[in-house]
């Protein structure tokens, strides 16, 4: 085990997470992830691999864990330890959120997971949804950096994606290190433009099967399903 991965200093209970987390907007839970220092072992994790764009529309970052994909590692650190480690964080940190408040899914899998760098290089992201995540968490790593917050626009399922968003959707979770956010990845966001300096997110795109294939009671889309 490499010594910035010592699992016993991550013990948390289902209880205790969800206890930590708080709604902020429907179905949106923010919490405070530095246990105890666990961004700065994921800042220091990422260095290990190599950077790479990490979706269609972050041009900068690192692939952590691509379930469907061989992994790529730099200095022989083994790949099975940042699996374990991001498995473990699904585990801990959104498994309970999702068992508790989004019961329209199955257990998560292991996520395609990645980091996003904003910078003077890409300050922003436009509005889009995690299209293969169920149950998205986002956490800012680090960085010294203005603006950049996280913006919410409205639920919508795979049908009703194009049904127009309303002004009460709209929801802004400001950027702080440290800090997680657990969203459905069908829950259309964008990032505000960052105005100053560079900051690091590490995104899990967990997959899971839905219980159903009813209507997702999630889906705010205004048209009738
Ligand atoms: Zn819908």
């Amino acid at each position: 085990m490499m010594p910035w991965l010592n699992p016993h200093e991550y013990v948390i209970s289902a209880s205790e997470v969800l206890r930590a987390a708080k709604q902020v907007h429907p179905s949106v839970y923010v919490f405070d992830a530095r246990r105890p220092s666990l961004c700065q072992d994921l800042l220091e994790l990422s260095a290990k691999v190599e950077k790479a764009a990490p979706n269609s529309m972050n041009h900068y970052g690192t692939v952590l864990h691509d379930p469907g994909a061989r992994p790529k590692t730099k200095r022989g650190e083994p790949q099975s330890t940042l699996t374990w480690w991001l498995r473990k964080m699904v585990r801990v940190f959104v498994q309970p959120i999702a068992t508790a408040h989004y019961k329209d899914f199955k257990a998560l899998q292991t996520p395609y997971a990645f980091t996003v760098e904003y910078s003077s290089k890409q300050r922003a992201l436009a509005p889009h949804i995690d299209a293969p995540s169920a149950v998205t968490l986002n956490v800012c790593l680090g960085g010294d950096f203005d603006g950049g917050a996280l913006v919410f626009s409205g639920r919508r399922c795979k049908r009703h994606e194009l049904d127009p968003v309303r002004d009460e959707e709209i929801y802004e979770v400001p950027q702080k290190i440290g800090q997680a956010i657990v969203h459905l990845g069908h829950h259309q966001h964008r990032a505000r433009q960052i105005t100053r300096g560079t900051r690091t997110n590490l995104i899990l795109w967990c997959s899971a099967k839905r219980r159903s294939r009813k209507h997702p009671s999630w889906c705010d889309a205004r048209v009738t399903p």
